[in-house]
């Protein structure tokens, strides 16, 4: 059976996000366990490729189709690369990229997908991953006991200083090619950052569905004004207009890691602790003793937040 594991770099502004060194990191403990090699698979130009020194290999697709992010020329050249590498395991993260190709790559590839992994290790030759479902309600374990195994990983589950060592990883230039599809790349949109910067703030107050209507969100902004901190939000908060979305924290809104981190009516989805699992301490409202976020809250109350939202700003503002 195979035994190397590659991990799909993600990189954006020519920066590599933290979970490509969070999946290398991994993908080096299951690699060294296996007695295989721990690759990535670095897609468009090869800027930046000191930065995986970690790996063992490093697989370059180099071609201009690729530099831009264009799911179907990367899914077409990423089942040309595994055709002919032929992993164990691929990893890539829960993010636009996994979402995107996960899928399509185990029906082309023939292999076992699990999606939405918090937790990997091996048990004997076979690969137990744990997936966080239902808003993180619901933990469920996947054997990948197959030949060929690809793992969709949600950010910030696993370290990612073990995938930041240094080395020198040997760089093999591939042969897969991107098809031209139909797909052609447009223009990258920057998000909007005029108005309330959320990513450098050491204190942030939180606010999500729990807050009911647009008229109470009055309530948390006295009390983000009586600590002097802005307002952030979970993304049905945004969606539905009540705030600009650069205020938005979560995976497809901002990462945040302010020194503290106060939520209210926020369950704790695992696309909104992707933004904020990192801040050093989190402190949560909930009146729902079993809400996720109270597995990463450092301090936590059931407490309604119409009763402890006005009555804390008060106290704050006297
Ligand atoms: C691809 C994708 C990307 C996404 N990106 C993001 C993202 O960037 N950010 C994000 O936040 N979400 C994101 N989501 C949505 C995410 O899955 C959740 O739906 C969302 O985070 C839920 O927001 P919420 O916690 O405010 O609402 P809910 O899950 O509805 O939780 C509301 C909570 O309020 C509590 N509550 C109710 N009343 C009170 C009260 N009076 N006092 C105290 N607590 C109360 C409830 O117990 C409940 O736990 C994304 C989803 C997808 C599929």
């Amino acid at each position: 059976m195979a035994s190397d594991v590659l991990v799909v770099a993600e990189r954006s502004g020519g920066q590599f996000g933290d979970i490509t060194f969070e999946l290398l990191g991994k993908a080096k403990e299951i690699a060294s366990a296996l007695g295989g090699k721990a690759g990535v698979v670095l897609l468009g130009d090869t800027s930046g490729v000191d930065a995986l020194g970690a790996a063992d290999v490093v697989y370059t697709i180099d071609d201009p189709s690729l530099s831009n992010y264009n799911p179907e020329a990367t899914e077409a050249s990423l089942i040309g690369l595994l055709r002919q590498v032929e992993p164990r395991l691929l990893l890539m993260g829960t993010s636009t990229y996994g979402l995107d190709w996960g899928g399509a790559l185990s029906v082309a590839w023939d292999a076992q997908l699990a999606s939405y992994v918090v937790g990997l290790s091996l048990e004997g030759s076979d690969i137990i991953a744990t997936s966080q479902l239902y808003g993180g309600k619901l933990f469920a374990e996947a054997v990948l006991d197959g030949e060929r195994g690809i793992v969709t990983a949600i950010g910030g589950s696993f370290p990612a200083e073990a995938g930041r060592t240094g080395g020198s990883p040997e760089i093999v230039a591939t042969s897969a090619t991107a098809s031209a599809g139909k797909v052609t790349f447009g223009a990258i949109k920057e998000p909007d950052k005029s108005g309330v910067d959320i990513t450098s703030a050491d204190l942030l107050v939180s606010v999500g569905r729990g807050i009911g209507s647009q008229d109470n969100l009055e309530l948390v902004q006295e009390l983000a004004d009586a600590l002097g901190s802005p307002l952030s939000a979970s993304r049905p908060i945004i969606d539905q207009g009540w705030l600009p979305k650069p205020q938005q924290v979560g995976k497809s809104g901002q990462k945040v890691k302010p020194k503290a981190y106060l939520s209210f009516g926020i369950s704790g989805a695992p696309e909104h602790l992707e933004g904020m699992r990192n801040a050093d301490l989190i402190i949560s409202c909930n009146t729902d003793e079993n809400a996720p976020i109270f597995d990463v809250a450092h301090y936590g109350t059931t407490v309604d937040l119409f009763d402890l939202v006005p009555e804390l700003a008060e106290k704050l503002g006297q």
